[in-house]
C-alpha cells in the first residue's frame, strides 16, 4: 500500500543527494526539505517562469512566506498547474498582494478576545489555543497569514505556561483546543508535555487538536505519535482536506492510524474560489472523508482576512453546495456551513431553510426534493414553567452544585426564569442619550 511513485522518487532526488524511500516517508526529512523560494520550485517542477512573473512572486513572499512539503508538491500536475487545487493552496498568487477595503487584519478578533497571549475564550465553555506558529506548509488561504510563518515561533515554556494558567484559573473552560500554526509542528516529547498539563486540569474534560498534517505531510503521522496521543484521551482531531485530490494512499494511511487510537476525527473545509466552489466536487470529497472515518464537520467561508480577495465566493455558493448535500447523501457526510463573525461574534451557521411556514398547530416543511409537507404539533404540551430549579424537576438532572447555569445571548430570551426582554446594542445614540439622563 506504501507509496512511492516515480514522480516523488525524482523530487527527492532533485532535493537531495540522500533520496530514498524511507527518507520521502521520514518528516523531519520532508520538513528541512520544504520548499521555500521560487527558484527551488522551478528546478524541481521543471515550472519555469518568466522574470516579470518572478519579481511579483519575489513581492507576495516578503508578506506570505512559502512552504510546501516535498510531499505536497509531489501532488501538482505539472501539465495543468494553473488550474491545479494542490497548487492553489500551496503557491503564491498576485493577488495576495490585493488588500480589500473590507480586509480585517486580525479579521476574527483573535487577539482582541485573548486574556493572555495565545489564547482566544470567545465561547463560554472552550478556548482557542495556539501553540505554535509554523505550520509544514503555508496554505495561501490561511486566516492567520498574518501572524504564520514567523521565525522562530514555537512559544517557549514558560509562554505556554501562561496560557495552561489561565485554563487553570478558569473553571468554565472544558474543552481545549489547540491550534497555530500546526501543533504538529512541535516535537511529540514538547507535545506530550502540553497535553499532560492540560490534562491534569480537573475541568477539562477534552482536548481538540486541529492539524493539516494529514493532509499536506502525512507522514507526521508516525507510531509513535499516535502512541503519545492515546495517552491523552479524550482527544479529538480536526483536519482540513479540501479537494478529493489530497487523499491519497499517504493520507488514507494517516487518518487510519488516528482513527485506529480512537481519536475522532473531523474535517474542516474551506470554501476556496477556483479550488472546490462546486457541488459535484464537495459531495466526492465529504464521501471520501467518511469512507477514511472522517466526520465533515465545517465548512467555512472564507475569512476577511488580508491576501484571501480571490479566493471568497458568494456566500450563495455554499449554500447551494449545502443544498446538494441534504438528503443526497448521508447525513453524517454533511458539514455545517458556518461564516466566522468578522469582529469577533463566532462562528454562526448558515443553511439552507427547511422550515417555511407554520400556524399554531402546524409546521410546513419542505425536503431535500421540494416535496412540501406539513407536520401537525401535539394537541396538548404541559409547557413546564422552568425556573431553573433542577432538583425538582421530574427529568431527573443530576447537577453537582458545581455547575453553574447561566443563560446568554438568545437563549436568555427564551428562558423562562429570566425577565430580560430584549437584546440591546449598548452604544447607540438612543442608548447613550439614555445613560446621559
Ligand atoms: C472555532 C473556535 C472554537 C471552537 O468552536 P466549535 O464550534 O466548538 O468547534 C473555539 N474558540 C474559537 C476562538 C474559535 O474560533
Amino acid at each position: 500500500m506504501e507509496i512511492y511513485t516515480e514522480k516523488q522518487k525524482e523530487i527527492s532526488e532533485t532535493i537531495a543527494d540522500d533520496a530514498s524511500h524511507s527518507n520521502w516517508k521520514n518528516y523531519k526529512w520532508q520538513l528541512s526539505h520544504a520548499i521555500k523560494d521560487i527558484d527551488t520550485f522551478e528546478d524541481i517542477t521543471s515550472i519555469k517562469f518568466d522574470e516579470e512573473e518572478k519579481q511579483v512572486y519575489e513581492k507576495v513572499l516578503e508578506k506570505f512566506p512559502l512552504s510546501i512539503t516535498p510531499y505536497y508538491l509531489s501532488l501538482i500536475d505539472y501539465d495543468n498547474y494553473k488550474n491545479d487545487p494542490i497548487f492553489i493552496q500551496s503557491f503564491p498568487d498576485p493577488h495576495e498582494l490585493i488588500i480589500s477595503k473590507y480586509d480585517i487584519k486580525d479579521s476574527l478578533a483573535e487577539d482582541t478576545d485573548s486574556p493572555v497571549p495565545g489564547i482566544t475564550h470567545r465561547y463560554p465553555d472552550r478556548v482557542l489555543f495556539l501553540i505554535s506558529n509554523i505550520c509544514g506548509m503555508y496554505c495561501r488561504h490561511c486566516t492567520r497569514k498574518r501572524r504564520v510563518g514567523d521565525v522562530d515561533s514555537i512559544p517557549n515554556r514558560s509562554e505556554i505556561l501562561k496560557g495552561i494558567e489561565y485554563i487553570k484559573n478558569t473553571p468554565v473552560v472544558r474543552d481545549v483546543l489547540l491550534s497555530g500554526g500546526d501543533p504538529l509542528m512541535l516535537s511529540d516529547s514538547y507535545l506530550d508535555w502540553i497535553l499532560t498539563e492540560l490534562q491534569a486540569i480537573p475541568h477539562v474534560e477534552v482536548i481538540r487538536i486541529g492539524t493539516r498534517m494529514p493532509v499536506v505531510l502525512p507522514y507526521r503521522i508516525t507510531d509513535d505519535l499516535v502512541n503519545m496521543l492515546k495517552k491523552h484521551h479524550p482527544i479529538w482531531i480536526n483536519t482540513q482536506f479540501n479537494h478529493p485530490r489530497e487523499v491519497t494512499a499517504s493520507s488514507r494511511e494517516a487518518l487510519s492510524m488516528l482513527a485506529n487510537a480512537g481519536i475522532p476525527l473531523g474535517n474542516q473545509s474551506v470554501l476556496l474560489a477556483g479550488v472546490n466552489d462546486c457541488p459535484i466536487l464537495m459531495k466526492k470529497l465529504v464521501q471520501k472523508m467518511v469512507q477514511n472515518r472522517v466526520r465533515p464537520y465545517y465548512l467555512y467561508q472564507c475569512d476577511l482576512s488580508e491576501g484571501l480577495t480571490h479566493f471568497r465566493t458568494p456566500v450563495g455558493k455554499g449554500i447551494e453546495i449545502i443544498e446538494s448535500l441534504i438528503g443526497h447523501t448521508s447525513g453524517f457526510a454533511v458539514p455545517e456551513y458556518v461564516i466566522d463573525a468578522p469582529g469577533g461574534g463566532g462562528k454562526i451557521r448558515v443553511m439552507p431553510q427547511y422550515l417555511i411556514s407554520w400556524s399554531t398547530n402546524k409546521v410546513i416543511l419542505r425536503n431535500y426534493e421540494g416535496v412540501i409537507t406539513s407536520y401537525k404539533e401535539p394537541d396538548s404540551y404541559e409547557p413546564t414553567f422552568c425556573d431553573r430549579n433542577c432538583d425538582e424537576c421530574q427529568l431527573q438532572l443530576e447537577l453537582y452544585p458545581a455547575d453553574e447555569y447561566k443563560a446568554v445571548g438568545i437563549e436568555k430570551l427564551l428562558a423562562d426564569h429570566d425577565k430580560t426582554i430584549s437584546l440591546v446594542p449598548m452604544n447607540t445614540d438612543r442608548m447613550n442619550r439614555r445613560n446621559a439622563q
